[in-house]
C-alpha cells in the first residue's frame, strides 16, 4: 500500500497510465455511443475487462488511470455528482481489489492450468460486486429513483472481465506467436466456423436449422478450439462470440429469446455469455494441464528409455568384458603350463631355464595385475575403498613409476621423455595410489602407440598451486567422441580388425583415484600431431611447512635404507613358503618357515624375529589369531599378512588383529621388499 502512495512510480509510469486511460475511458465511450439508445448503460459490454487487465500487465499503480477514465465516464452516463464519483471510485476499488487478490492468490496469465483459470474465475466473481453494490447503494442514498437492476449491472462487469481480460493478458504480452503451419491452419478453421455460426445465430433469422438449435452447433468449433488449439486463441474466439452476440441482439437481428424487451434478452444473452466463457476457459485450461502432463510423462518415458539403453549397453559391455577377461585370463595360463609341464618332464636345458622362468614370471605378474585392476573397480564401485594418504614427494612417486614401465616402453622401442619441477612437491595422497595412476597412463601410452613411437612425461606446478602431469604419445590417437566415454568402466575403443590389448577398466579406476585425491583427468587429442594427451591435475596442499617436509624426507631416507631383516615365513602351503624364503635368503635376509599356527607361536617364543610373513588361512588356526596370540606375547616384530582376500573390510580386521600390514596374494618380491622399507626396527645390518 505504501508503495502505491509513492508518487515517483507515477511519474516513471505516465505512459501506461496515458494508455490505461484512454484504453478505458475509449472502451466505455464506445460502449455508450453504440448502444446509446438503452436506458441504462450498466448492462452494456463495460470497460472493467480493461481495467483488470490494466492491474494484470501494469501493476496495481495504474489505479490513477482507471479512477480518471472512470469518473469522465460516469459524468457523461448521468449528471448526478455523488452517483459519479461513487461509482469511479467503487470502479478504482475493485480493480485493486481484484489486483490485489490475482497477486495474492499467484495466478499465472497464460490459462494454461486449471487452477489459474479457477482462480481467476473466482476473483473475477467476487470483485466485480462491488461497483453495482455501491453504485445502487449511491442512487437510493442521493434518493434516485431510476437506477440499472442489480443482476444486469454486476453480469456485464462479469462478462466483460472474463471475455475482455483474458484476451488482454493473453495478446498484449506476447502479440506474435509461433505455430506451425498445420496448427494455424487448424485454428483458422475452428475460428471462421465460429464466426458462421455466430453470423448466422446472432445476425440472421435462422436459428433453427433442420430442427436443431444453432446455440448447439455453437459449441462445436468452441470445443474445438478448446481440445486441439489451446487458451490463446479460447480467449480470441470468446471476445468474438460475446461482441458478436451483443451486437446482434441490440440491432435486433436475431430471434433468440426473442421474448422480453432488449434489456430482457441482452440480459439472456449476457448469462449465455458468461456460462459459455466459465466452461470453456476451465475446459481449456484442464485440457491444456492434461496436454502438458501428457508432454511430462513422455519426457520422463524418453529419459527412462535413455537409462534403459545405457543399462543394455552396460549389460552388453559387461558381457563382452567377460569374454575378454576369459580371453585374457587363458592367454597367459596356457604358456604357463606348458612351461610347466616342460619342466616336470625335465626338458629344458639349464641355458634355457632362465629364459623359460621370465617368461612363466611375466604371464603370472600380467594374471596378478588383471586379478588387481578386477579387485578394485569391485570395490570403487562399492564404495568400499579407502585411500591411505600421507605427504608424499610426486617426483619420487614418477621415477618410481616409470621404473615399473620402463621395460614394457624400452620393449616396444618407444623413447621416453620426461621432465620434472627441479624443486621437491610434497603432497598428501596416497603413494602406491599415485603411482597406479601415473603407471596406467604411462602403459596406455606405451600399448596404444606403434612401435618406435615417443612418450612424453611433463609434470609441471601451476600458479593457482596445482600439480599438472601430461602423458602425451604419438599413438594412434582416441576419436573424439569417445574421449570422455573411455573413463567409464569397460569401455574401449573399437578398432576395427585390431584386438583389444586390455579390458577397459584402467582408466576408470584411474578417473576414480585421481577423484578420490580431489583431481580431474581428461583425455585430449594432439593438434597437429598424432596421438594422445591425458592431463591430470591434483591439488597441492599449500600449507605444507617444510621444516616438516624436511623431516619427513629424513625419516624416508632412513627407512628406505636396504636393511637384513630376521624373518619368519609363515604358510600352510609348503611349497608357497620354502621357495619366498629362498627368494628372501638369496636377498640377503635370514629366514626361517614355519607351516602352522602352533609352531609359529613357539617359534616367536623362542626367538627374536623383526619381521612375520604370516598367511592367513593355516590348517590348525587362521592368521588373525595368531597375530593376536604372538602380539599378546609381546612381540614387536612388523607383522605382515599374505592373503586372498584384498578387500578393506580384511584389512581392517588384519589391523584390528594386529598385524602392521597387508598384502594380498600373489605377492612378487619387489611387493615385499616395499614393504620392508616400512619397518621402524632396527634392521640387524644396523645392529
Ligand atoms: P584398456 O585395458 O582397454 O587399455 P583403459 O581403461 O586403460 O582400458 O582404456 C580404455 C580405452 O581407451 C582403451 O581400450 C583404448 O582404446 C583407449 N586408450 C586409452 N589410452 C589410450 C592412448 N594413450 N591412446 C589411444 N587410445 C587409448
Amino acid at each position: 500500500m505504501r508503495y502505491l502512495l509513492n508518487w515517483r512510480i507515477y511519474r516513471a509510469r505516465l505512459l501506461p497510465l496515458l494508455i490505461v486511460f484512454l484504453g478505458y475511458l475509449g472502451t466505455a465511450e464506445l460502449a455508450r455511443l453504440t448502444y446509446s439508445e438503452l436506458s441504462s448503460p450498466a448492462i452494456l459490454f463495460s470497460a472493467v475487462g480493461i481495467s483488470f487487465a490494466a492491474v494484470i500487465l501494469a501493476g496495481l499503480e495504474m489505479w490513477p488511470a482507471i479512477f480518471l477514465a472512470a469518473l469522465v465516464n460516469a459524468f457523461s452516463n448521468q449528471n448526478n455528482l455523488v452517483v459519479g464519483i461513487t461509482i469511479a471510485i467503487a470502479s478504482t476499488l475493485q480493480a485493486l481489489l481484484f489486483g490485489y487478490l490475482i497477486r495474492r492468490l499467484r495466478f499465472d496469465p497464460l490459462f494454461s492450468r486449471m487452477r489459474d483459470t479457477i482462480t481467476f474465475i473466482f476473483v473475477v466473481v467476487v470483485s466485480t460486486l462491488l461497483v453495482p453494490t455501491l453504485g445502487i447503494l449511491a442512487y437510493v442514498a442521493v434518493g434516485l429513483p431510476q437506477y440499472p437492476p442489480w443482476g444486469a449491472w454486476w453480469l456485464s462487469g462479469l462478462l466483460s472481465a472474463l471475455t475482455l481480460t483474458p484476451l488482454l493478458v493473453r495478446w498484449i504480452p506476447k502479440p506474435i506467436f509461433k505455430r506451425t503451419r498445420r496448427e494455424l491452419l487448424e485454428a483458422a478453421l475452428a475460428l471462421t466456423s465460429l464466426v458462421v455460426v455466430s453470423v448466422l445465430l446472432f445476425f440472421t433469422p435462422y436459428t433453427i436449422i433442420g430442427g436443431i438449435s444453432l446455440v448447439y452447433v455453437l459449441l462445436i468449433p468452441l470445443f474445438w478450439i478448446a481440445i486441439r488449439v489451446g487458451p490463446r486463441i479460447m480467449t480470441l474466439a470468446l471476445f468474438v462470440l460475446t461482441t458478436f452476440s451483443l451486437t446482434g441482439t441490440i440491432l435486433g437481428a436475431t430471434p433468440l429469446g426473442a421474448a422480453g424487451d432488449l434489456a430482457t434478452r441482452l440480459f439472456q444473452i449476457e448469462v449465455l455469455d458468461v456460462i459459455l466463457a466459465i466452461i470453456f476457459l476451465v475446459l481449456c485450461s484442464s485440457e491444456e494441464g492434461r496436454k502438458e502432463a501428457i508432454n511430462a510423462f513422455a519426457e520422463h518415458a524418453t529419459e527412462l528409455e535413455h537409462a534403459l539403453d545405457k543399462i543394455r549397453k552396460e549389460d552388453q559391455a559387461k558381457t563382452e568384458f567377460l569374454a575378454v577377461l576369459a580371453h585374457e585370463l587363458r592367454n597367459p595360463l596356457a604358456p604357463v603350463l606348458s612351461s610347466i609341464e616342460l619342466l616336470k618332464l625335465q626338458g629344458v636345458s639349464a641355458a634355457e631355464m632362465p629364459r623359460l622362468l621370465d617368461g612363466m614370471e611375466d604371464r603370472v605378474r600380467t594374471m596378478a595385475r588383471l586379478l588387481d585392476d578386477l579387485l578394485d573397480i569391485s570395490r570403487i564401485t562399492r564404495k568400499k575403498f579407502k585411500l591411505q594418504k600421507e605427504s608424499v614427494e610426486t617426483n619420487t612417486i614418477i621415477k618410481r613409476s616409470i621404473q615399473s614401465v620402463e621395460a614394457m616402453i624400452a620393449a616396444r622401442g618407444h623413447r621416453l621423455k620426461v621432465t620434472l619441477p627441479d624443486t621437491e612437491v610434497w603432497m598428501q595422497a596416497d603413494a602406491i595410489r599415485l603411482e597406479q595412476i601415473i603407471v596406467n597412463l604411462l602403459t596406455n601410452a606405451a600399448k596404444y602407440t606403434e612401435s618406435g613411437g615417443e612418450i612424453t612425461l611433463l609434470s609441471e606446478i601451476t600458479h593457482r598451486g596445482q600439480l599438472v602431469i601430461s602423458v602425451k604419445d604419438t599413438g594412434i590417437g582416441i576419436p573424439e567422441h569417445m574421449r570422455s566415454r573411455i573413463f567409464e568402466p569397460f569401455v574401449q575403443v573399437e578398432r576395427p580388425g585390431q584386438q583389444s590389448q586390455g579390458l577397459g577398466i584402467g582408466l576408470s579406476i584411474t578417473r576414480k583415484l585421481v577423484e578420490m585425491h580431489g583431481g580431474e583427468i581428461e583425455a585430449r587429442g594432439r593438434s597437429g600431431a598424432k596421438g594422445s594427451e591425458f592431463i591430470l591435475t591434483l591439488p597441492l596442499q599449500e600449507n605444507v611447512q617444510l621444516p616438516l617436509l624436511a623431516e619427513k624426507k629424513k625419516r624416508r631416507t632412513l627407512t628406505s635404507m636396504p636393511g637384513v631383516f630376521k624373518i619368519l615365513v609363515v604358510d600352510d602351503n609348503e611349497a608357497a613358503a620354502d621357495s619366498l624364503a629362498k627368494l628372501l635368503k638369496l636377498r640377503g635376509h635370514a629366514v626361517d618357515v614355519t607351516y602352522n599356527g602352533a609352531d609359529t607361536v613357539k617359534k616367536m617364543s623362542h626367538e627374536n624375529f623383526e619381521i612375520v610373513l604370516l598367511d592367513i588361512g593355516l590348517p590348525d588356526t587362521d592368521g588373525y589369531a595368531v597375530a593376536r596370540e604372538l602380539r599378546d606375547l609381546g612381540t614387536k616384530a612388523f607383522i605382515i599378512a599374505l592373503t586372498g582376500y584384498g578387500l578393506e573390510e580384511d584389512k581392517q580386521k588384519a589391523r584390528t588383529a594386529g598385524f602392521d600390514h597387508h598384502l594380498t596374494k600373489p605377492v612378487g618380491l619387489d611387493d615385499i621388499e616395499h614393504v620392508f622399507t616400512k619397518v621402524r626396527v632396527k634392521p640387524i645390518g644396523l645392529q
